[in-house]
């Protein structure tokens, strides 16, 4: 069969998305709009509900398509749609997958065996976990996506998907186009007090979206930078923060200018600083007040959605047919 959607990504229904949110997951797709491109957005639901209570998944629905809107997914461009809208079709494919993959596999994909190791435990972690890879194979092969944007870390499930799809074809015949790996910059945005990512869980060291002027100004101004001509990866991360949301070519060579001027020696932190912060505000002023227009509007974020579903159900309705006439399933 052939592909038919050209990027597929999925994104996370949280709350609360930090700048490096923005820069890691939401900036990649807005490149790939630039590029001529027209990616199909889905906001995954149902991975979220690995760890999180369905119905507190579903209140952040419409919030994160409004922060992707305000953020620069252009609806014209790029599809949206909800996850479980296709969870019929969704479930059934992940059950068939889930045959041509065992589970001392699952077990082996890293992201997996981080999480395991790291902040769950497979004696309290639920079994969706265990599926995510399948789930994730589902969602690209029902789609049948030719590329997926994913940063280094997540090469491993896309391994996994083709794996799933050449298992299946050379079984039942050639199905599933096998999709392929879009490359994105993948950013590794550090917390603003230098110790590990910037993420939710320290917010402190986090800027979020959702911040106001006066908290912005006062993290920029603890945060942590480097002594007088020495560049380390904490200033480096505020550069790549500070260009990441400068909007216009003037501001990127104003901050680009300073950072010269630090590594010829001179004391130019509480400069930075002060550009970082405008920066930062400038950005967040405009997104803030594009994410209240658009959440004013809940009938705009459903007829969104309601135009995604379309296109994904039209999709998972044709692949589910094939693959069950091909395993005389009907
Ligand atoms: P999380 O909020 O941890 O669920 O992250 C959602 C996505 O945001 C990740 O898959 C990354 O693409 C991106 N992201 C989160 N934290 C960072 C960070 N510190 N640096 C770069 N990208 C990040």
């Amino acid at each position: 069969m052939k592909y038919k959607v050209e990027v597929l990504t999925g994104i996370r229904p949280t709350n609360n998305l930090t700048v490096a949110n923005y820069l890691g997951a939401v900036a990649p797709i807005i490149e790939i709009q630039k590029q001529g491109m027209s990616p199909v957005v889905f906001v995954a639901d149902l991975h979220a509900i690995t760890d999180k209570e369905p119905a507190i998944i579903r209140q952040c629905v419409h919030g994160v398509v409004a922060d992707y809107i305000a953020l620069g997914v252009e609806p014209k461009k790029t599809k949206i749609y909800l996850q479980s809208d296709i969870i019929g079709e969704l479930a059934t494919l992940t059950t068939f997958l889930a045959r041509h993959i065992t589970v001392a596999e699952l077990l082996r994909v890293p992201t997996l065996k981080d999480k395991l190791k790291v902040n769950m435990h497979p004696e309290t972690a639920n079994t969706l976990l265990l599926l995510y890879p399948v789930l994730m194979a589902a969602d690209i092969l029902l789609n049948r996506a030719k590329k997926i944007p994913v940063g280094e870390d997540q090469l491993a499930h896309i391994e996994v998907t083709r794996m799933i799809a050449k298992r299946f074809n050379k079984k039942y015949g050639e199905i599933f186009p096998l999709p392929e790996v879009l490359q994105v910059k993948s950013l590794r945005i550090l917390s603003l007090k230098g110790e590990g990512k910037m993420s939710k869980t320290n917010p402190e060291g986090a800027i979020f979206l959702t911040d106001d002027p006066k908290t912005v100004t006062r993290k920029i101004n603890s945060a942590e930078t480097a002594f007088e001509g020495v560049m380390n990866e904490k200033l480096e991360s505020h550069i790549l923060i500070a260009n990441g949301l400068a909007k216009t070519e003037l501001e990127r060579d104003e901050i680009n200018a300073i950072i010269k001027e630090h590594k010829d020696g001179k004391p130019v932190m509480g400069k930075f600083k002060q550009l970082f912060a405008i920066v930062t505000l400038n950005f967040l002023k405009e997104f803030q007040i594009k994410r209240a227009a658009v959440m004013r509007d809940p009938s705009y974020i459903t007829s969104l959605l309601k135009e995604g579903r379309e296109v994904a159900q039209k999709n998972a309705t044709e692949t589910i047919e094939k693959v069950k006439e091909v395993l005389r399933f009907i």
